[in-house]
């Protein structure tokens, strides 16, 4: 790792990523809302619900990088505008996926944080303009990607001025079929020994099933992790993408009660 020159430990202690009115760094950040936003009813529904449970950050794809093009792309712009109006009704900052060089100084004037997905994670072209958005970035791992060449992607933000990068551990292809990746929870000791940046996991990609979310984000808090993300749908059955692994409200509530929780126990030990 001798050519980081950014994201090493050494070049400073812990960064913290201010996201709107979030620390990144700080505390445990819990960051929840539908896979993809699909329309008004469902993105405002869900952002209330995930604001009642204590979230302190909304998702929501409204690029989407399908495995079959014929799968639902997401809303673009119209999603963004969504987006923005969850934000002015619930206070909730925002995290939302671009895709492409070309979008992302305007989409970064929706967001309050930038999303670079796993698929995206070695488009250099893509990091390159990530780095010079002026917004905060999460960079989600690559599910075929060492920890090495994340961090070299994340170094790529950074060089160009861009100092807020949270990396996001989402699970790994292994030859396991029951889960959907593998959560590489190892990852996040791992970064703390490499690197100052935040680390947040996202355990609905990881395991993508819903009974699984919760042991693994409490698993997350345990070794380390300053956050998670999380899928939640007002109603998972009728979600147009990643429905099988959609937390529902009550489900997440469940879970963040439990976090906080384990937190302040964490927390009084300290
Ligand atoms: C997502 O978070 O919406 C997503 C597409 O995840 P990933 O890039 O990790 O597959
Ligand atoms: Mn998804």
């Amino acid at each position: 790792m001798n050519d980081l020159k950014l994201a090493c430990l050494t070049t400073r202690k812990k960064t913290i990523v201010k996201a709107g009115q979030v620390f990144l760094g700080q505390g445990f950040t819990i960051i929840a809302g539908p896979c993809a936003v699909e329309n008004e009813k469902q993105i405002m529904a869900t952002a209330q619900a995930v604001k009642a449970a204590g979230a302190d950050m909304l998702r929501g794809g409204a690029f989407k990088p399908r495995t079959s093009p014929y799968a639902f792309q997401g809303l673009g712009l119209k999603g963004l505008k969504l987006l923005e109006k969850a934000r002015r009704e619930t206070g909730l900052a925002v995290v939302s996926e671009v895709i492409d060089p070309r979008d992302v100084s305007w989409v970064s004037e929706y967001v309050d944080m930038l999303q670079i997905g796993a698929r995206n994670m070695q488009n250099f072209a893509l990091l390159k303009e990530a780095g010079k958005a002026g917004k905060p970035v999460l960079l989600k791992r690559g599910m075929y990607s060492t920890i090495e060449e994340w961090l070299n992607c994340a170094e790529y933000i950074l060089k160009e001025g861009n100092p807020d990068v949270v990396l996001c551990e989402r699970g790994i292809r292994t030859h396991e079929k029951y889960t959907r990746n593998t959560l590489d929870l190892s990852a996040v000791p791992a970064l703390r020994e490499l690197t100052h940046l935040p680390v947040i996991t996202d355990p609905s990609h990881a395991t993508g099933r819903p009974s699984l979310v919760a042991p693994m984000s409490y698993a997350s808090l345990a070794c380390g992790a300053d956050g998670v993300m999380v899928e939640v749908h007002y109603n998972p059955e009728e979600a147009l993408s990643d429905k099988e692994q959609a937390l529902n409200p009550e489900q997440f509530a469940a879970m963040v009660r439990h976090v906080r929780f384990m937190q302040r126990q964490l927390e009084e030990k300290q």
